[in-house]
């Protein structure tokens, strides 16, 4: 009897413990979030990757069709070779993603579906003004694609999701540090030539590593041709370097930015020259930008006076979604829904989607 009860006990004690540990886990890796307090309200999202937005089941569905290799071909196996959960301490885990995803890439019908699928994805969580970027070099590069076939899938997808989803849409492409300044080069005269479509032109990747002057040249080019300019900048670098880019590119809005939080004279710039902050706390939190989410700066940028907006970077790779971003910002930073609705505003402001496209949503959705 006496035995009995203490393995009773044992357990109750041992499956609580696994309960509880499950819940905690279960809590941090399901961050995709459709509560309807942030359901329900229209969104503004201006800082997405579409490399970074592939659903694993498709990754599948095109593994199998297209006879490609894959870790697993489950589900949830295979989320844990293409989800990051937790903080990261070293690039691998999120490397290995990326590689699976670009290899998903493998004709431009392709391309039609994913950038479908995350409209969807937008759509159900009343996103109604959208601006998605993508690296033609990178992301055509692994089946070594037509870019301009491509961008015409892309623009069916575009046509189809704003006639059905009532949404505004709007591409940039983006060039990556990493890939040199030849790929910077044909990023930009591509884009010039697509300007009708193509509304931006975004530099990103490690800032680091690579120096900015080397990229001066094509991006004030694609800014003489009249694209806008997005600079990703102070995610994972001082301040100083917020500032070096505000110099060196005048961009008109600047991916991240966060760190202009440790130099009141980045602040002040970013105040004088109107620059538009494209902030994303879940990936900063995640690829320990900052150390713990309860310390992201954003509350701080925008009290500060500087214009914030809230975005998710990539939602499918970070298994986050923007609902997910403004739970953060109201119930994590302390952010009033109002100020969150100020954060909104300030994207549609700063959206590089045509005035007469952007007001139409903004008019019909946002009063
Ligand atoms: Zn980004």
């Amino acid at each position: 009897m006496q035995v009995d009860d203490t393995e009773d006990e044992m357990l109750w004690i041992t499956s609580t413990a696994f309960s509880f540990t499950a819940h905690l886990r279960g809590t941090i890796r399901r961050m995709k979030n459709f509560d309807p307090k942030y359901n329900d309200i229209p969104k503004t999202e201006i800082h997405i990757h579409l490399e970074g937005s592939i659903r694993t089941q498709t990754i599948i569905d095109v593994a199998k069709e297209y006879d490609l290799d894959l870790p697993a071909f489950d589900v949830n196996e295979l989320d844990k070779h293409v989800k990051v959960y937790d903080q990261m301490s070293s690039l691998q885990a999120v490397l290995e993603a990326f590689a699976i995803f670009q290899n998903s890439v493998t004709s431009p019908d392709v391309v039609e579906r994913i950038a479908w699928e995350l409209f969807e994805d937008a759509a159900r969580q009343n996103i109604k003004l959208f601006e998605v970027r993508f690296s033609p070099d990178w992301a055509f590069h692994g089946h070594n694609l037509d870019w301009d076939k491509c961008l015409e899938s892309l623009l069916r997808a575009k046509v189809r999701a704003e006639a059905e989803f009532d949404m505004a849409i709007g591409y940039i492409a983006i060039t990556s540090r990493s890939m040199g300044v030849e790929s910077c080069v044909k990023t930009v005269d591509w884009a010039i030539r697509h300007r009708e479509h193509i509304l931006a032109v975004d530099l990103a990747d490690g800032e680091l590593l690579y120096p900015a002057s080397d990229f001066v040249k094509p991006i004030l080019k694609a800014k003489n041709a009249g694209l806008k300019v997005t600079i990703h900048s102070g995610e994972d670098t001082p301040a100083s370097y917020v500032i070096d880019t505000i110099n060196n590119f005048k961009p008109d809005r600047i991916g991240h930015g966060i760190h202009a939080i440790e130099d009141m004279k980045a602040i002040e710039l970013l105040i004088e020259k109107d620059i538009t902050l494209e902030v994303n706390p879940w990936s900063n939190y995640l690829t320990s930008a900052v150390k713990t989410i309860e310390e992201h700066p954003l509350k701080k940028l925008f009290d500060l006076g500087v214009k914030v907006t809230i975005n998710s970077d990539d939602p499918e790779v970070l298994e986050t979604n923007l609902n997910n971003e403004y739970r953060i910002a109201h119930e994590v930073l302390g952010m009033s829904m109002d100020e969150i609705a100020i954060c909104n505003r300030n994207a549609y402001k700063a959206s590089f989607i045509r005035e007469e496209e952007k007001k139409k949503v903004w008019d019909k959705y946002f009063h």
